[in-house]
């Protein structure tokens, strides 16, 4: 079985090792005079493609006559795409939206604790802090 990078590289004119799992070279896709293509191998076999003058991976490997999957060790590339795609997320904003929700719930407890009343803005409120929670959790991958 061919490696993905060996795939890759062969491909390639002039390939420069730049280091570990590292090369650079002209990117296939569009008009390269200097090496823009940056090309890495990731521990598990994959192979990275980052072209400075903004070719995407596909455009890449389709110049080369290749596809994708051939980024990918084995049958990683199907297995990939069968998984779910997970968004990346920001849990430092998503406590600190939560944190601010709080105080909104907190300074409504206070309130009422001294007596005064809600006015219905003061309740859409608190509902929207309940949304936004929910919100920050669904983000995060949880379920209610
Ligand atoms: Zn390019």
């Amino acid at each position: 079985m061919t490696l993905p990078i060996d795939k890759i590289l062969q491909s390639l004119e002039s390939v420069k090792r730049t280091g570990t799992g590292k090369w650079q070279t002209r990117c296939p896709a569009h008009d390269d005079r200097r090496p823009s293509l940056s090309v890495r191998e990731t521990e598990d076999g994959t192979v990275l493609l980052h072209c400075f003058a903004g070719c995407g991976a596909q455009e890449i490997t389709s110049a080369l006559g290749l596809g994708l999957a051939d980024l990918f060790p084995g049958d990683r590339y199907s297995v990939t795409n069968a998984k779910p795609m997970r968004r990346t997320v920001d849990y430092k904003s998503a406590l600190l939206g939560i944190h601010t929700e709080a105080v909104v719930v907190a300074s409504a407890a206070v309130a009422l604790a001294n007596g005064e009343e809600l006015d219905d803005s003061g309740v859409e409120r608190l509902l929207t802090a309940e949304q936004r929670i929910s919100d920050a959790i669904s983000v995060a991958g949880g379920a209610l």
